[in-house]
């Protein structure tokens, strides 16, 4: 018996469009419903209105930031 421990990506896809694809859907997605803090007001109450555009539901702080995170990714130095 194999154990199902071991599932990574999401049901919403299935089996299409390949597995790497999958994987960097599901990290997306997770990285996005995250639960996180406003920096204004301190509630966990900031949600995405749009790409990059985030609003605290608890004070009306709109900020802006990454599409799919509050904080913009560092690029790599190289
Ligand atoms: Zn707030």
């Amino acid at each position: 018996m194999t154990s199902r421990k071991g599932k990574k990506t999401l049901k919403g896809l299935r089996q299409k469009y390949g597995s790497s694809v999958r994987k960097k859907y599901t990290k997306t997605f997770k990285l996005l419903k995250q639960k996180r803090q406003c920096p204004n007001c301190g509630a966990i109450k900031i949600k995405r209105l749009s790409k990059g555009i985030w609003k605290c539901y608890s004070c009306d702080f709109t900020v802006t930031g990454g599409a799919y995170d509050v904080k913009i990714p560092q690029l790599s130095k190289s």
